[in-house]
């Protein structure tokens, strides 16, 4: 399963961040799922108990944050939001010459540490 790979590589960027920081315990994990990043936010919640038994993330909660996809138009400038992650064209004049700025990855937000 794709999604396992991914908590795993999560699981894996926390415990760095929790030995650089020194935190002994992690009782939240919050991450960003981009609409285009390819990873299904539920599956990766059900993946995570999975991939942090065993780990000194254990015991951690999974926050997901859907991010929806930003565009920046390359002919008016405007940043809009796509409706949807299919879609992709400025929210203000309509061409569909944009540059996608948000919602292509994964990102770890914040860790709630006890
Ligand atoms: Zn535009």
């Amino acid at each position: 399963m794709h999604e396992l790979s991914v908590a795993m590589a999560l699981v894996e960027q926390v415990r760095e961040c929790m030995e650089r920081e020194k935190f002994a315990s992690v009782r939240q994990v919050t991450v960003s799922v981009g609409a285009l990043s390819g990873v299904d936010g539920r599956a990766l919640a059900f993946c995570f108990p999975l991939a942090i038994e065993g780990t000194p993330v254990a015991g951690a909660e999974l926050i997901v944050e859907e991010l929806p996809v930003r565009l920046r138009c390359m002919a008016c400038g405007t940043e809009s939001e796509a409706v949807e992650p299919c879609l992709l064209y400025c929210g203000s004049c309509a061409s569909g010459q944009v540059e996608i700025i948000a919602g292509n990855d994964l990102i770890l937000r914040s860790l709630e540490v006890t």
